[in-house]
């Protein structure tokens, strides 16, 4: 622990000695009226960095910057970008301990987590480069009288807005298959964890990438993200947030008829049946909600059980909880650290008083605690005796709080799950298959595991329904988001 803190703050130091510049064209810049804004440590909330306050002015430079790399950008062939964007994964895993050190400090995730988020984002890189030679690749089919070509090539320049939560990884994720489509990008990172996403930019171009490919601008949703939104250049917007904001994007964008890609909220069940293994649905469950703090959008926020295993199996989930160690980011023995910032962690506290009003019972946790620098630390949390009506089976509260509902039925089971506006992820616990095909059939959700937590593989759709998303990430689907279609006709 001691070492890691050592090493973080030599890390942070070059942060808090200037200000967190943006990247404009190749050039670290101050925003264009010189304002900045200040990023704080979850831990104690003391200042890490002033960081660039980008507003209209510095998008529509970025947006400028974006539309004049596209051409050469888009040009290159699929196996260069291949190895330039091996280069950058090369280049994360060289930097992957600075990069998790300062992801932990920024965003109060626990460094037994974010020591592989950073080698993640490496993954998705290499993942992406290796498609990018094939992303153009189109069909033809022949029929009466015709041969149609099909073709693609990337859309232009496009905006990339992420959240506060595993920020590094998933810039990583939105941003590499852009840039393997042969897209040029301006990133707007979340106000709240800025850090790392400076570090992502400059390891990119120190490994090639050229200048004015990749874009940073620094600020917060109403000014910078908003006009990337609405910018004339900016042909698509790949967003990853609240679903509420979603929604703003979507009107800020409708005049310029922006395409647009989002990764929304959730309110995720995990549903465990009596014929379950219930040993590893219980493990599973607590990870599944108590890991990267449950600041995480597929986390599985509810809790449903087949009612002869109820109090047992909620029973041993409130034990597991209360186990968990609570702590300082980089102490590797940490699970659960300080949540992002005092604004996220009332929001997180005013729910514990919702569910005492709506006469839900807090087996575990349900208060603030004083963990090391007195920063915004919240006990893993489990509400029992929950219907499906309250607000805390609802709403997505985005902490360490999980919901535990009982269920009589299959039937009801499947009327819970998906009473929610919600549609990200679904974890089912059961050992018949027959069931398992029959519930993940109904059940509305855009991804589902069953026996298992949250393992992603990357060929797969990443996406949601409902008030979760639209579109999906992943394999060749990234593509279809950044690139165009065009078909080609000839008469034989
Ligand atoms: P948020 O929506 O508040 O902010 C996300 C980003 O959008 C930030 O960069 C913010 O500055 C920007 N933004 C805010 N208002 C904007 C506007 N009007 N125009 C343009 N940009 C704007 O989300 P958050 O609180 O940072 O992140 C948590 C949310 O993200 C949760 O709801 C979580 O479920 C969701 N999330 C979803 C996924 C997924 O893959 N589905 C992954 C991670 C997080």
């Amino acid at each position: 622990f001691d070492t890691h803190l050592a090493k973080a703050e030599r890390h942070l130091a070059r942060f808090s000695e200037g200000i967190v510049a943006n990247q404009i064209g190749g050039e670290a810049v101050e925003a264009a009226d010189g304002e900045t804004f200040e990023t704080i440590s979850p831990v104690d909330l003391k200042p890490l960095a002033r960081v660039a306050h980008g507003k209209t002015a510095d998008v529509d430079r970025a947006a400028k910057a974006a539309k004049a790399a596209f051409p050469a950008w888009a040009a290159i062939s699929g196996d260069e970008r291949k190895k330039i964007l091996h280069k950058v994964a090369d280049a994360i895993v060289a930097r992957a301990e600075e990069i998790a050190l300062v992801e932990c400090m920024d965003t109060g995730q626990a460094w037994r987590f974010m020591s592989k988020a950073a080698l993640r984002g490496a993954e998705n890189f290499r993942f992406f480069a290796d498609r990018a030679p094939a992303a153009r690749d189109g069909a033809s089919l022949r029929t009466t009288g015709q041969i149609n070509v099909t073709t693609r090539s990337p859309i232009g320049p496009v905006g990339v807005i992420t959240p506060w939560n595993t920020p590094f990884m998933l810039s990583t994720w939105k941003i590499a298959p852009a840039l393997a489509a042969g897209c040029t990008i301006v990133h707007k990172p979340a106000e709240f964890s800025p850090l790392t996403a400076r570090l992502l930019v400059e390891i990119a171009e120190e490994a090639g990438l050229p200048k004015g490919v990749w874009n940073l601008v620094n600020g917060f949703g109403e000014d910078a993200g908003k006009a990337l939104t609405e910018h004339p250049d900016i042909k698509a917007i790949g967003f990853v947030g609240e679903s509420r904001t979603g929604s703003m994007i979507m009107r800020q964008g409708a005049d310029t008829l922006k395409r647009v890609h989002f990764e929304l909220g959730g309110k995720n069940p995990v549903i465990v049946f009596a014929d379950a293994d219930l040993d590893r649905a219980v493990d599973a469950a607590v990870f599944m909600i108590y890991s990267l703090n449950g600041e995480r959008c597929t986390s599985s926020s509810r809790l449903l059980v087949e009612a002869p295993i109820y109090d047992a199996f909620v029973g041993r989930v409130a034990e597991k909880a209360k186990a968990i160690r609570i702590g300082h980011p980089l102490d590797p023995e940490t699970v659960v650290g300080p949540l992002i910032h005092p604004v996220h962690e009332k929001k997180v506290l005013s729910y514990f008083d919702v569910a005492r009003q709506e006469g839900a019972t807090i087996a575990a946790g349900g208060e603030k605690v004083q963990g090391p620098g007195g920063g915004c630390y919240v006990a893993p949390t489990l509400f029992t005796g929950v219907s499906n009506d309250m607000r805390v089976a609802q709403e997505e509260i985005f902490g360490p709080v999980l919901s535990a509902i009982s269920f009589k039925d299959e039937q009801e089971a499947l009327e819970i799950a998906n009473d929610v506006d919600y549609g990200l992820t679904g974890y089912l616990w059961t050992s018949d298959v027959t069931r398992a095909f029959r519930f993940s059939d109904a059940l509305e959700a855009g991804m589902i595991w069953v026996n298992s937590e949250n393992v992603r593989h990357l060929p797969t759709p990443f996406g949601g329904v409902k008030s979760s998303g639209i579109g999906r990430d992943g394999g060749d689907w990234s593509f279809d988001f950044y690139m165009e279609t065009k078909n080609v006709a000839f008469a034989t």
